[in-house]
């Protein structure tokens, strides 16, 4: 197995590399791994925390601006639940190899992770059950997650912020009887879901699966289960994408039909446009990285205390929703797009300055 620092010339090539980039690689043909472990150190001397992805790519380098993207919003992330870290995100690529040597491929990629001597802390995101979180824990001691569930914890804040955004849009908080679509019903989709029907929202799902559409039939009798490309179209008051990023997009913002958007999923929006266009359709977003910190929260707070603490967490999930209100009150006032408020606020925090600086020393 090989790690390697990339250089700077095998990256810049990437529109979504920025100074504050440390970028590992890890390979071991052998069992068909490939995996980018990117630091973005927009801190100094702290340990970048973000999840990995087990997910499969056209290309290593569609792999690696996956991992530099997310690891960005990792920093953000950070800044918006008021840590004091950094942000990393890791990928290992899937292919049929791969998946046939899956307990080695978390056990290597975990002895890899190892060998960066707490420079970066993992844990699960798409793609990584928790049985992968507890075999990795066996090889390295920067896997965090294993007695606390932050998938739960991503939904309750993903639940919390939804209230604030039916406030926003509303007026009222109530979620009774109002409708949502749901899309992916994963790990944090699924904890979403239960909290939505046990507060009395109406519900369409959807997920890729078709074998978990129709576990979706039996757990969800009262909801409307649909085919992924109908989600969009789905006449509800709040979308939630709870699956992967990109999905707010040039092709998919004209069809939606919903007052706002509020879900799990990371780098949901395209890009800058997508966030404009959004804006100029009237549809208010909540930022993804401020209403999905609660994942984030609960696994730094077991790294912190060692046992995660349910009050702790919610006292964090709280402060993100009065840091939400200000977002649309800023929005407000400003007419910019509560994503660049967001990363505004979160650069200020971050830098001093809404200016991320040219360097960073490595
Ligand atoms: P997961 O792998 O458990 O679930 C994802 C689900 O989405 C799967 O059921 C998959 O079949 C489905 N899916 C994939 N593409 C889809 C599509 N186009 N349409 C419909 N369904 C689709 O993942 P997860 O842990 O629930 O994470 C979901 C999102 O939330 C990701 O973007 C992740 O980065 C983000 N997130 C997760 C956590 C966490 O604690 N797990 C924390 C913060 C953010």
């Amino acid at each position: 197995m090989r790690v390697e620092k990339m250089s700077q010339m095998q990256l810049s090539h990437c529109p979504e590399y920025t100074p504050q980039h440390v970028v590992f690689e890890i390979r071991d043909p052998e069992i068909g791994l490939t995996a980018f472990v990117a630091v973005h150190k927009a801190r100094y001397n702290v340990p970048g925390f973000g999840a990995t992805r087990f997910w499969q790519y056209s290309s290593e380098e569609e792999a690696l601006r996956d991992a530099l993207r997310l690891s960005r919003l990792m920093s953000y992330k950070g800044a918006a639940a008021d840590l004091p870290y950094t942000g990393a995100k890791a990928v290992i690529m899937y292919t049929e190899k791969a998946a046939e040597h899956r307990k080695e491929i978390f056990e290597r990629y975990a002895k890899a992770v190892e060998s960066l001597q707490g420079q970066f802390i993992t844990g699960t995101d798409v793609g990584v059950t928790n049985e992968d979180v507890q075999d990795m824990s066996h090889h390295t001691s920067y896997v965090i997650g294993k007695n606390v569930d932050p998938a739960f914890f991503t939904a309750r804040g993903v639940f919390l912020g939804i209230e604030i955004t039916l406030q926003e849009v509303f007026g009222s908080r109530e979620i009774r009887g109002r409708h949502f679509a749901v899309q992916g019903a994963g790990k944090t989709g699924m904890a979403l879901l239960h909290m939505l029907k046990d507060a009395g929202a109406d519900l369409i799902i959807t997920d890729t699966n078709p074998q978990r559409r129709e576990e979706l039939r039996n757990e969800f009798p009262l909801a409307a289960i649909c085919e992924p490309q109908d989600i969009y179209e789905a006449k509800v008051d709040v979308f939630c994408p709870c699956a992967l990023g990109g999905v707010l997009n040039h092709d998919t913002i004209p069809l939606l039909q919903c007052r706002a958007v509020a879900g799990s999923a990371n780098n949901q929006l395209c890009d800058e446009l997508s966030a404009q266009e959004l804006n100029q359709r009237n549809i208010l977003y909540a930022p993804d990285y401020v209403i999905n910190l609660g994942g984030l929260a609960s696994v730094v707070d077991e790294f912190q205390y060692h046992t995660a603490d349910a009050d702790r967490i919610e006292e964090k999930l709280h402060d993100m929703t009065a840091l939400l209100e200000d977002i649309f009150t800023r929005r407000r006032d400003s007419h910019m797009p509560p994503s660049v408020v967001a990363d505004e606020v979160m650069q200020e925090r971050l830098y001093g300055s809404v200016f991320t600086p040219t360097y960073v020393l490595n």
